[in-house]
């Protein structure tokens, strides 16, 4: 398997000339830069000593823009025209903003481009745009503190993201006036922080868990490749929702409907109880005071309540990984390292569950708000030649998994979810209908069985082979995912050679939620796709049947048949054309087919019969002895 290599051609410099290269970690909240300087990784705070950078944008009337602490300031009055989680949107098309736009509160410009735009009082921005401002206050940053221009950033993107995200992230950068030397997975970014990229070899989980989102990749490291085994994760749980539910606790020890909690009131509560979250990570136990228009509370809240609160939440997380290393094909004890990546890692319930869970103490030693930036930094720094060791070989996987529809409308998987790239599979298909000379491959992705429950992802068609019985061409339909993830598909006739081609971008446009939701569906429906499988299959063959019958009463029907011998057979026929299109379970359609075959058994035998004689007439008995001897 052919790997990614880090380190470009004619980027190492002259000794002695260091060049200052940036690692950027562009989160959906909040976003870090860092560098190495004298030898020294570390993260560059701005002028007020805050190292991290709020990920919002503030578009005023005169065309300033505000970038950070203050524009988070401006979120709840000027909502319209302050963006926050803009990587949310990032490589995402109209119509998945439509569907996410629900929950945001921007307005999107009408627009016949394929980007959407945000409408601001400083006019229409793209999240690419929006992103190229944080990037842009980074690089300022950077280059105040250094005193210096740089050569280059490698910034991190999640595992997960697909072409279309990782393009527009590269696109933002080019916006900012940024050289992207790499753009690099967060994980693999978090292990390199940790220097694991040089020590043992062997199998890393990374545990990332933020704000609002969850992300779980198991990472293997075998000589000095991160190879990415699997990622998951929930785009929904986060420390919001650690917030939430002591908010909540504190709602029922006071007493109050739920109902009276008004929007400011609920805010209040929401920043009381994340206060006190944040401290439980230093204090055993920690006094509330509330006082609100609506009610007055004081009490404390104890860590072990805390735990009893947070535990179904970080249960879940654990139901993630369990996922991840199945996929990944891994047991929890094959695992030498966890990665602690986020700020709600700080939680130490977190901490002793992952532990349990890995049956190891995971990494902590590292601020896991500033570890995927740091080890952006140091790959940043390799890359720029400032450190001759710093070669680095990287490997991704396939989100979901790629097949083509077959007959009936199944999916036919060619290439599994997970599995590294670059890759190429190939599988032989074969022709449904005698003398068939065109062939349609409708390219697709998801984890269902029927084609209507995937994503469709391109469709093409294969013309102009010869003809052949039905079942005997051979169709070798071949799918390569480059580098970069593109994947194109070629299909061939192989007797003749008669070649297709085409090149898809796959799962663009699918949001994470929408990858989360396809895994869950495969999972729920796991049974109910297997007897939707089977039925479509009994349906296809009926098909079959039923076309190949009455292509022999075509053909011999009259000369071959008696009248009351036609008429039972077409009874079983129509019997089964009915069962065909009712049934509700495989085996119905497999007796009615059973009655058609009874129904016909003698006809059949007649026509055999009469094919071989026609197709011996003209020749000699003796050129058929030798074929005959053989059996
Ligand atoms: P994101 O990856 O979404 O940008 P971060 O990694 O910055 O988010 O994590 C933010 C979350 O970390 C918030 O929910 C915050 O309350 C939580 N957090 C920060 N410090 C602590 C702490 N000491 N204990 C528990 N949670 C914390
Ligand atoms: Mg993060």
């Amino acid at each position: 398997m052919a790997l990614l290599q880090i380190a470009e051609p004619g980027q190492s410099t002259k000794p002695h000339e260091h060049r200052f290269a940036v690692g950027i970690d562009l989160g959906t909240t909040n976003s870090l830069v860092a560098t190495v300087r004298s030898g020294v990784n570390e993260t560059l705070p701005d002028e007020k000593g805050e190292h991290l950078l709020p990920s919002i944008v503030r578009y005023l009337p005169d065309h300033e823009v505000v970038v950070g602490q203050q524009a988070r300031l401006s979120a709840v009055d000027d909502p319209h025209n302050t963006i926050v989680s803009v990587k949310r949107l990032m490589g995402r098309g109209v119509v998945d903003i439509k569907t996410l736009g629900k929950q945001l509160p921007y307005e999107f410009a009408d627009t016949d481009s394929s980007v959407p735009r945000i409408k601001t009082c400083a006019g229409n921005k793209s999240a690419i745009e929006v992103s190229a401002e944080i990037l842009k206050a980074l690089k300022l940053r950077s280059e105040q503190t250094l005193g210096n221009e740089i050569v280059g950033a490698v910034i991190t993107v999640p595992a997960y993201f697909d072409d279309a995200q990782r393009q527009a992230t590269k696109d933002a950068a080019r916006l900012a006036n940024i050289n992207v030397l790499r753009l690099l997975n967060e994980p693999t970014a978090a292990a390199v922080a940790y220097g694991l990229d040089s020590g043992q070899e062997g199998v890393i989980a990374v545990y990332d868990l933020g704000g609002g989102t969850f992300d779980i990749s198991i990472l293997r490291l075998n000589k000095g490749v991160f190879e990415v085994l699997a990622t998951g994760g929930d785009s929904a749980l986060g420390g919001d929702d650690f917030d939430h539910a002591i908010a909540e606790w504190i709602v029922q020890e006071a007493g109050v409907s739920v109902d009276a909690i008004d929007a400011s009131t609920s805010r209040l509560l929401m920043q009381k109880a994340c206060a006190a979250k944040e401290a439980l990570a230093e204090v055993e136990q920690i006094d509330i005071d509330i006082k609100t228009d609506v009610f007055s509370w004081t009490g404390s809240l104890h860590r072990e309540q805390f735990n009893q609160l947070v535990d179904p939440l970080i249960k879940k997380t654990l139901m993630s990984c369990r996922r991840a290393l199945r996929d990944a094909d891994i047991e929890p004890d094959d695992i030498i390292d966890v990665v602690m990546v986020g700020g709600s890692t700080r939680t130490l319930r977190v901490r002793e569950l992952v532990g349990d869970f890995f049956q190891r103490p995971p990494l902590v030693s590292i601020d896991p708000d500033k570890v995927v930036a740091l080890g952006a930094s140091t790959q940043a720094n390799a890359l720029a030649g400032n450190d001759p060791d710093g070669e680095m070989l990287l490997m991704d996987v396939i989100p979901l998994s790629l097949g083509i529809e077959t007959m009936g409308g199944l999916a036919e998987k060619i290439i599994q979810r997970n599995t590294p790239i670059p890759v190429t599979r190939a599988q032989d298909f074969t022709t449904y209908k005698d003398g068939q000379t065109a062939m349609a491959i409708h390219v697709v992705q998801g984890e269902r069985e029927l084609v209507a429950d995937c994503r469709s992802l391109a469709r093409f068609e294969l013309r102009g082979f010869p003809p052949h019985v039905a079942g005997a061409a051979r169709i070798r339909v071949t799918f390569q995912v480059d580098a970069d993830g593109l994947l194109s598909v070629t299909a061939k006739e192989e007797m003749s050679a008669v070649e297709a081609h085409v090149e898809v971008k796959p799962s663009y446009g699918l949001s994470d939620s929408e990858i989360e939701g396809m895994l869950r569906d495969s999972m729920e429906h796991a049974m109910d796709d297997k007897d939707a499988r089977s039925l479509r299959e009994q349906q296809v063959e009926a098909d079959r049947v039923v076309e190949a019958l009455d292509a022999a009463l075509v053909d011999d029907g009259d000369e071959l048949l008696e009248a009351g011998e036609k008429e039972l057979i077409l009874q079983a026929r129509a019997a089964l054309v009915v069962s065909r299109n009712s049934a509700t379970d495989a085996q119905q359609i497999k007796q009615a087919m059973e009655q058609l075959e009874k129904a016909s058994s003698a006809y059949v035998a007649r026509r055999m019969n009469t094919s071989v004689q026609k197709s011996m007439a003209g020749h000699k008995v003796e050129e058929f002895s030798s074929e005959e001897s053989d059996k």
